[in-house]
């Protein structure tokens, strides 16, 4: 049996590298050394904790190549959107070592029977944090940054399939001159994350992943009375009431599901489309779709990549034959790409109804479901029958009705005219099954903070 922490080439299919899960005694020393460190970074003033953090900023600049390649190597990212992928990431670190003191700063409150309030931002303790491989940095600096400048110590559990990208990053944070214990990354398996979670010292977890890993991890620290932040699935709808230039608003589409060979989170999963332009909008998403190049994520002729391992590609195969077998329409795809890989061909479904799995799951890569509605109030009826409510698109000429349809739209975050992203200074985060809590922005540094009240008479 191979180890758990496993370097597979996803391309390939070829076994790299593999490392051992960690010993119960190495989870204990790693706790009591978390802790030591809290103790001593509690107290160093916030403006000092950011010096390591913006210099991790500066080293993953450096060093964008070399972690672009272990990205690519371990999940099969193409080299451009693992580079992409490393600067915004060093942007996030920056950002809170910059932005991230005057966010701890007191506020002070006007108490309305008299007297004096102060609230103060203080630390609460080591937190754990479980995270994915879709984007093995972003994922982590995401919690990393924000409560290492607060002064919360982290112990990271990575994805089992991107150990080396894991180590890198703990590496990147030693050079920065973090103090050792205030970063760790445990190759842990799901009972040690459970210590972790029991342990009376960390105070806090937070997981992006699927559902049931967040469902395990919360129940975890709902049991020990202990705060956790889910950043789990998503089914975005990409909404299309009338574009002059359709042909931009197909871009954007096409770039919203294949952005990371369509594995995102936020990825534009769900394209409803209006009846007007839904016909030439399926043919020019055809067209687009059908103009992929599948290899090695190396070769700089390949535009689409392998998804991170054979058992996604196999999952995904098994949703698409579904709607096939139940009447979905295939317009471009729908089955694996012939040659070595974790290939599978970019994808465009009609027909897609709610008997089917394609309708109500997550589809995690290259798969594009259109459906055609007749309004506004069809479009927002659809996008809302969802379990998820992650993010979202609203395409339109007319920038207030697309705003008038956000707000009617069951998610976290709308972006308008624009497949839905992440910027650093904006908060992230979902509603309904897509998860619980906000990271980035200003809201992501208050999440695992201690709000303590001082009145005065
Ligand atoms: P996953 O299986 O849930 O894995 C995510 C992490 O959870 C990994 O470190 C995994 O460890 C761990 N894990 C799995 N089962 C666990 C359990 N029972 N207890 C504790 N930890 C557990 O997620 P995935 O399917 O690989 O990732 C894709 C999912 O993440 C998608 O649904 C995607 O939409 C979601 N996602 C959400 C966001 C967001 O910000 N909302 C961002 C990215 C991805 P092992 O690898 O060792 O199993």
């Amino acid at each position: 049996m191979s180890a758990k922490f496993t370097t597979t080439n996803p391309a390939t299919g070829e076994i790299l590298k593999e490392f051992p899960t960690a010993e119960d005694t190495e989870i204990s020393a790693l706790l009591d050394a978390s802790d030591d460190a809290f103790q001593k970074w509690r107290t160093t003033p916030a403006v000092e904790r950011t010096i390591p953090i913006d210099r991790a900023a500066d080293l993953m600049d450096e060093r964008r190549s070399e972690l672009a390649e272990l990205l690519t190597l371990e999940m099969g990212k193409l080299p451009s959107e693992a580079e992409a992928e490393v600067e915004l990431s060093a942007k996030i670190l920056r950002y809170y070592a910059r932005q991230g003191p005057q966010m701890l700063a007191d506020e002070t409150l006007s108490p309305a029977s008299g007297g004096h309030a102060v609230l103060k931002r203080e630390p609460i303790g080591p937190l754990l944090g479980v995270m994915p491989w879709n984007f093995p940095y972003y994922q982590v600096v995401r919690l990393a940054a924000p409560n290492l400048v607060a002064g919360n110590t982290v112990i990271l559990k990575h994805a089992s399939n991107c150990p080396q990208s894991a180590l890198a990053l703990e590496m990147i944070m030693r050079d920065a001159n973090l103090p050792r214990d205030c970063y760790r990354n445990v190759f842990a398996d799901n009972d040690q994350i459970q210590t972790i979670i029991a342990d009376e010292r960390v105070r806090g977890a937070s997981l992006t992943g699927s559902e049931g890993a967040g469902s395990a991890v919360a129940a975890g620290a709902g049991e020990h009375l202990k705060k956790s932040i889910l950043e789990l699935g998503g089914s975005d709808p990409f909404i299309v009431l009338d574009a002059d230039d359709l042909d931009s608003a197909v871009s954007a589409a096409v770039a919203g599901r294949m952005a990371n060979a369509g594995q995102s989170c936020i990825a534009s999963k769900r394209l409803i489309v209006l009846d007007d332009v839904y016909e030439e909008f399926v043919d020019l998403l055809t067209d687009k779709m059908s103009q992929f190049v599948a290899g090695d994520p190396r070769d700089s002729a390949t535009t689409l990549a392998p998804l991170s391992s054979e058992q996604a590609a196999q999952d995904l195969m098994e949703q698409v034959r579904d709607a096939i077998d139940h009447g979905a329409h295939v317009h471009t795809g729908g089955q694996r790409v012939d040659s070595p890989g974790a290939f599978v061909q970019p994808t465009v479904l009609t027909g897609v109804t709610a008997q089917m799995r394609a309708y109500a799951e997550e589809l995690f890569g290259p798969v594009a479901v259109v459906y055609s509605v007749k309004d506004e109030d069809e479009a927002i009826e659809l996008a809302n029958d969802s379990s998820y409510g992650l993010g979202g698109t609203v395409v339109s000429d007319d920038v207030e009705k697309a705003q008038r349809v956000a707000d009617r739209v069951d998610t976290g975050m709308v972006w308008i005219n624009q497949a839905t992203w992440t910027e650093p200074d904006l908060p992230f985060g979902g509603t309904k099954r897509s998860g619980v809590g906000r990271e980035l922005g200003a809201e992501g540094i208050q999440e695992f903070l201690n709000k303590k009240l001082i009145r005065t008479p």
